[in-house]
């Protein structure tokens, strides 16, 4: 690394290869809703392992669509981690349910599995878990705890895009899968997101609700619902598809970059993210949490004037100033492990651009803490 040389906490990887093939759609006119939507559906249900796919406008959108196109609504529960990015939840709020939250394990940042079922009650609709930073969560057992209680689950695998539990796919378990193509994820088409689900009604369902109710009887739209507009423009599904087909590539390089951090990273203050031998990290971001008593808002600062950005990784839900007003949650009590991974986090920049000599400056650094 040179010197002076700042190494951002993430940076998408545009390549001339994919310029042009956002340049194709837009010299043909068909800027919405094209081949390139079409085919970049194809490849996300290949991927994932389902049916079929949804391109829409985001992340955030792809949840949104499934939570109403299941016909959940107020009155209802839906669980979801107390660690995630707020989207997660944000969604159970717009469709006018309530998000119920259940803390994560320490060093996975995943749900916690055992204490999903003493939340479930004749209220839960559904369950949300995550596939935090890029790691499958133990979507196995959650689907058992599913099935038991006859709950659809919705995997936020926004982050997740190749993560796999015993060599099945996230996306492939619940009723849906969601994931995002923000520039943060693996790969990007600046907003973006994709639905990956089996059940035909409830893909026709979400076909729809993504166009403004829109149904197409003999030649003649019919407005069934009061829809979104939740489309993905073409010229976008090019930008995302020509990133896909470097995905292994990615997920590789990422895979050999995290290894130098765990070869490299040696501080009693920083507890290493873990691994559980049955799932793959895609390692969306590199997760390390600071001990008490170190300062994580003064350690990002420090870290930003030695050349590294780095920044909290997600937030503690219950603990934002919407649900702290709404609820009252006592979230350092009732969801111990997503308030230290939220207040002593640390996200650090792990992403195709970086080097391995990158990775090792920055280990340096951070062992200095
Ligand atoms: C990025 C992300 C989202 C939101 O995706 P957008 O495309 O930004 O709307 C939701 N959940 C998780 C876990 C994420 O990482």
């Amino acid at each position: 690394m040179e010197t002076n040389k700042f190494i951002p906490l993430a940076s998408p990887d545009i390549r001339d290869t994919d310029i042009e093939r956002v340049n194709r759609v837009l010299r043909s006119g068909m800027l919405i809703q094209g081949s390139e939507v079409g085919g970049l559906e194809a490849e996300f249900s290949a991927v994932a392992g389902t049916r079929a796919a949804i391109a829409v406008s985001n992340g955030t959108a792809t949840m949104h669509l499934v939570l109403k196109a299941l016909g959940i609504k107020e009155g209802d529960e839906v669980i979801v981690p107390a660690f995630s990015y707020v989207a997660t939840a944000n969604v159970v709020e717009l469709v006018g349910a309530t998000p119920v939250f259940v803390d994560i394990e320490e060093r996975t940042f995943n749900i916690n599995v055992t204490k999903i079922e003493e939340q479930i009650n004749s209220k839960t609709k559904a369950i949300i878990p995550v596939h935090e930073f890029g790691l499958a969560c133990d979507i196995k057992a959650v689907m058992q705890i599913a099935q038991k209680h006859q709950l659809p689950v919705i995997e936020d695998a926004a982050c997740a895009l190749g993560a796999q539990q015993e060599g099945r796919r996230v996306g492939s378990f619940g009723i849906a899968g969601s994931f995002s193509l923000h520039p943060r994820k693996s790969i990007t088409c600046g907003e973006g997101g994709v639905i990956t689900l089996n059940d035909p009604a409830l893909e026709k369902k979400i076909r729809q609700l993504r166009n403004h109710g829109i149904e197409m009887e003999e030649g003649k739209m019919i407005f069934e619902e009061a829809g979104f507009n939740y489309r993905m423009t073409d010229f976008q599904a090019a930008l995302a598809a020509s990133q896909m087909e470097r995905l292994e590539a990615i997920l590789k390089k990422k895979q050999e970059l995290s290894e130098v951090y765990f070869n490299e990273l040696r501080n009693e203050k920083i507890s290493l993210p873990v691994v559980p031998g049955d799932r793959n990290h895609t390692w969306q971001t590199f997760h390390v949490v600071l001990a008490g008593g170190i300062n994580q808002q003064q350690t990002i600062q420090e870290l930003r004037q030695q050349g590294i950005g780095t920044n909290y990784g997600a937030q503690c839900i219950p603990a934002q100033a919407y649900y702290q007003r709404k609820y009252g949650h006592h979230s350092q009590n009732n969801y111990p492990n997503s308030w230290r991974a939220y207040s002593q986090g640390l996200a650090l920049p792990l992403y195709e651009k970086l080097t391995k000599e990158d990775i090792q400056s920055i280990s340096k650094i951070i062992n200095k803490i």
